[in-house]
């Protein structure tokens, strides 16, 4: 990973470069996956660029609930009514690739356990 918090998602906030934008508020920004691991595979990000989960601290405690809460209704607006799965990759570990805390919804099909 990167080590600066400037990523593809701030460019994709601020427009920079396209992207498929489902939702957005003052705090936040959810949008499809560009490479879909699933039937629905959305993305949702803090505006604010928290590099990692790892990095929240007790100030985002609002924020973090928030995000929970768009995951929720962007996963039922998507129709995800049998139910979906919300990942946070954090740190190299974790399998993040881009440091830009992110929440994916994956959904329209059975997920697997464990993941890989
Ligand atoms: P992670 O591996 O958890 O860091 O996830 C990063 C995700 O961002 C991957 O699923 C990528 O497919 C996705 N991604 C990367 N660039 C873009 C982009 N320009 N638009 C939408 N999704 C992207």
């Amino acid at each position: 990973m990167s080590e600066t918090t400037e990523t593809i998602f701030s460019k994709i906030i601020r427009r920079e470069i396209p992207a498929d934008i489902v939702y957005e508020d003052d705090l936040a920004l959810a949008f499809k996956d560009i490479q879909p691991q699933a039937p629905v595979h959305i993305l949702v990000i803090p505006k604010q660029p928290i590099r990692q989960l790892a990095d929240a601290d007790s100030q985002d405690r609002d924020l973090m609930g928030h995000l929970l809460l768009i995951v929720k209704n962007v996963a039922e607006k998507a129709g995800l009514s049998n139910g979906y799965r919300v990942v946070i990759n954090s740190g190299s570990d974790g399998g993040q690739t881009v440091p830009h805390l992110h929440l994916h919804i994956l959904g329209g099909r059975q997920m697997k356990w464990p993941p890989g």
